[in-house]
């Protein structure tokens, strides 16, 4: 593989930014390799600086459910650009996206646009705590929802124990806040409950997680979650960042048929421009800013250029009538590989997890059984092959719309081919 020109940008990056990268991942440590530098992508397929080409997996960690540069999506940029970049003020395409968000998520009476997953998270989290008037959150050892304070929480720590910080730079009081639970552990959450219920603002999910590898929710798991936060009158918030019109267009919470008090969307949402939502309960969103006491704001939120591409991708998803069914048959191939090959797999409609362990991953604990250097192997062999899939372990592989099935084909017998 020639790498030569990403060698070269990657080593003036290293001068500018932390670790070359604008996000941490990219840098692509966890599998002891140089990152790629990224000249174009188109459909299924994405080019680097060197010209190699890939089949793309990553989609940009999840909002390219369409694949790469849809040429619906890429004129309804172009015509929103040439309209005004920003205007900071109403426009009518807000009008648009909000309603089609809540056509999709009934549960989302009330929908703030704002720029990214981890603002749209804070922004739920704060609204809960402004509604419950309430201090803690209860979270997932293992659940990813962006990187505000209060959520970035040793996912090691014991039950019951007030979370510590897991990155440098948060204080103490902000994560002391913050409880957690094991994924899939009906115990662990009803114990937490049982000690500090009365003060519980919320409990924040994600409804299928993807953030330590896929980790489907147990049957009934949800549903638990629902009863005992309505009985200790704690709000569930689903993080859908990711499964939001990723696992069915209404999400998990269509999918799983559970319905939370607050949900958060971003990747897909935003059609690969920088956007995402929160919105939930008309009683609860009533606490936002200008109409509640809770504030929350931002210069290019409900950006119109973002908006369009949101607005024109769901109503790409809208029209076609199999398209969840194509993800579904695509990905089940995928799958199918794997395990042939004698990959452990965890896979959710179209997004999979190849785990390099015997156990079946359930939660954080059994995803970090899952061997990293054959994992570090295993990437290297699909990259060295032309299949571009995250540099880490605790990721999930996406397929998309856009993936033909000359290109599942290849991956299938490449996965299939695989030895360590
Ligand atoms: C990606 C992600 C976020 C953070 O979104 P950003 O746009 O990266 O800030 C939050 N929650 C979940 C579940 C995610 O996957």
């Amino acid at each position: 593989m020639n790498t030569k020109r990403s060698e070269e940008l990657y080593k003036k990056a290293l001068t500018l930014m932390p670790g070359g990268v604008n996000s941490p991942v990219r840098a692509c440590r966890n599998v002891g390799r140089t990152p790629l530098f990224i000249d174009h992508a188109r459909g299924d397929k994405i080019y680097d600086a060197d010209g190699s080409e890939f089949i793309d997996y990553v989609c940009s960690w999840g909002p390219n459910i369409l694949g790469h540069a849809h040429p619906r999506v890429v004129d309804a940029v172009k015509n929103a650009v040439e309209s005004g970049l920003t205007f900071g003020a109403c426009h009518e395409g807000e009008i648009v996206l909000a309603e089609t968000i809540k056509r999709h998520f009934p549960s989302m009476e009330l929908v703030r646009l704002v720029n990214s997953g981890t603002e749209a998270v804070m922004s739920a989290v704060r609204v809960a705590r402004g509604f419950t008037g309430r201090s803690r959150i209860l979270k997932f050892e293992g659940c990813y929802h962006g990187h505000s304070d209060g959520l970035l929480v040793k996912a090691g720590s014991g039950l019951l124990t007030n979370a510590a910080p897991d990155s440098a730079g948060v204080v103490r009081s902000s994560a002391e806040s913050t409880l957690l639970a094991s994924y899939n552990n009906e115990d662990s959450v009803s114990q937490v409950f049982e000690k500090y219920g009365g003060d519980i603002a919320a409990v924040i999910i994600e409804p299928c997680a993807a953030n330590m590898g896929v980790v489907p929710p147990k049957k009934g798991f949800l549903q638990f979650l629902r009863n005992i936060t309505k009985e200790y009158g704690a709000l569930l918030i689903f993080d859908e960042v990711i499964t939001g019109f990723r696992l069915s267009i209404g999400g998990a919470q269509q999918y799983y048929g559970i319905k939370p008090d607050l949900t958060t969307l971003g990747k897909i949402v935003g059609g690969g421009m920088p956007l995402a939502a929160y919105g939930g309960r008309h009683d609860i969103m009533e606490c936002v800013s200008p109409i509640g006491s809770v504030y929350q704001a931002g210069t290019l939120s409900g950006n119109p250029v973002a908006v369009s591409a949101g607005v024109e991708t769901i109503r790409i998803i809208e029209e076609s009538t199999d398209l969840y069914t194509v993800l579904e048959e695509r990905s089940a191939l995928i799958e199918a590989s794997m395990r042939k090959a004698g990959i452990n797999v965890n896979r959710v409609g179209s997004i999979i997890t190849p785990f390099f362990t015997k156990k079946v991953v359930s939660d954080y604990d059994t995803a970090l059984s899952s061997d990293t250097n054959a994992f570090a192997w295993y990437y290297s062999y699909m990259l060295e092959n032309g299949i571009y899939t995250a540099p880490s372990q605790f990721e999930a592989m996406f397929v998309s719309y856009a993936h033909t099935d000359e290109s599942i084909e290849y991956t299938c017998r490449t996965i299939e081919n695989f030895k360590r």
